[in-house]
């Protein structure tokens, strides 16, 4: 039972307030969790309540910490924590809106897993057992994001990020490691070329190099081989265009060039045809779905299509998607929708209809490792989170690392699964 709930306003990766959550049991359980941010938000995501007045330029979250010590606590106050649904329920119906605008979907997660964390606690299991069950062994392949660009970097690349995907190794750890090794081969590949090493929002290199995209490309390939892998077969490349950045007067704007949708989907197969690409996310903006109807048509079939921005985490985006034929895979953003049950809903939602799901972290990220727990929790294939640099992305890749360890032999690696 919850006897008490406990927030305060801490700082993420970016230096930017956000929320924690302890709740505590009646038996002694304890569960904290904190709720990451987004640089490039969906404009259909739920809202984030910040304070906007003068302190921390508007970006406090005072507010949403009273919400939770105020009203939140009140509503769960002697509630079973371990029937995490009727605890979101609860959330759901006293925030009453659509968007959580009222309560604030950042007030709402940062209870909503520390539940989950406290749950767990309460019945002695760690926590990706507690949320997956016995059965849960499968390690997601990291999409590890090595190359920061778009509203991530202050830099000259516009494509928001250059992800490796280990196509190689029969652990996680195997495949990790193949992709921290090119993450230093990249950093010497660029040493090499004189461009500096300095990072991005998420850990990856973020270099004022002149030649785009295809630039970016030819680095990676290099570091790729350098590091001794097979570009390919044994390491791929993901992007994550966030498109929605790129998109003006009906037109995708990209390395000085402009496209309308139907040269998008050709850019993006010639891409694919140069380069080992296998996954591309964002590639057309959230609302233009002829242009992510065009693309599926187009591509589908060989691609791997994440709806980020486009689906927002949100089951009723996702059917509108799925009914239209956009996209074949979603990124799963716990904070995009503000409780666990829904986030798992959509999870299941995606899975059912044969949609590839990938959990996701914000460029504003704490120590939280959460999502690195419910990737295995609900096998969900593949997880993104960052370089292989800086705490706040270690922390989550550290914890995978923990949960293979502590499952032995019994361990599964999913490296690339379509559904
Ligand atoms: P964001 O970026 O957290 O800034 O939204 C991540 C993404 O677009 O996937
Ligand atoms: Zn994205």
């Amino acid at each position: 039972m919850i006897i008490d709930i406990k927030a305060r306003e801490i700082f993420d990766s970016r230096g930017n307030p956000t929320i924690e959550a302890d709740v505590f049991f009646e038996d002694g359980a304890m569960g904290r969790a904190s709720v990451p941010s987004g640089a490039s938000c969906g404009k259909h995501e739920a809202v984030e309540k910040r304070d906007g007045d003068a302190r921390l330029g508007g970006k406090g979250v005072l507010q949403a910490v009273a919400a939770i010590n105020g009203p939140i606590c009140d509503a769960l106050l002697g509630q079973d924590g371990t029937r995490q649904r009727e605890v979101d329920t609860a959330l759901i119906s006293l925030d009453g809106t659509d968007n959580k605008h009222h309560l604030g979907a950042n007030a709402m997660l940062a209870v909503s897993l520390a539940v989950a964390r406290a749950s767990a606690d309460a019945q002695g299991l760690p926590l990706f057992q507690s949320l997956g069950g016995t059965f849960a062994n499968t390690l997601p392949m990291p999409l590890m994001n090595i190359l920061n660009g778009g509203v991530h970097a202050d830099n000259t690349v516009d494509i928001q990020e250059f992800m490796i995907a280990p196509f190689c190794g029969s652990t996680f750890k195997e495949g990790f490691l193949a992709g921290v090794e090119v993450y230093h081969a990249l950093a010497s590949t660029l040493k090499s070329k004189g461009y500096s090493t300095t990072i991005g929002d998420e850990g990856g290199f973020a270099p004022q190099i002149k030649g785009g995209t295809i630039e970016a490309l030819d680095l990676i390939m290099q570091a790729i081989e350098e590091a001794g892998f097979t570009p390919g077969d044994e390491i791929a490349i993901a992007l994550d265009v966030a498109a929605s950045e790129l998109y003006r007067d009906n037109r995708y704007h990209v390395d000085g060039a402009s496209y309308d949708i139907d040269a998008m989907v050709k850019y993006y197969d010639k891409l694919a045809i140069n380069y080992p690409i296998f996954s591309i996310e964002d590639a057309m903006a959230e609302d233009d779905f002829e242009g992510w109807q065009a693309l599926t048509t187009a591509l589908g079939s060989d691609l791997q299509l994440i709806g980020d921005d486009l689906f927002v985490t949100n089951t009723k985006r996702l059917k509108m998607g799925i009914e239209r034929g956009m996209a074949n895979s979603i990124l799963i953003k716990p904070n995009q929708i503000g409780t666990l049950s829904e986030t798992i809903d959509t999870i299941s939602f995606a899975k059912a209809a044969g949609y590839s799901t990938v959990i996701s972290h914000r460029s504003g990220e704490t120590e939280d490792s959460f999502i690195a727990d419910l990737a295995v929790a609900v096998s969900a294939g593949q997880i993104k989170t960052g370089a292989p640099a800086r705490s706040d992305r270690m922390a989550k890749y550290n914890q995978l690392l923990r949960i293979e360890e502590s499952l032995g032999s019994t361990a599964g690696f999913a490296r690339f699964m379509t559904t």
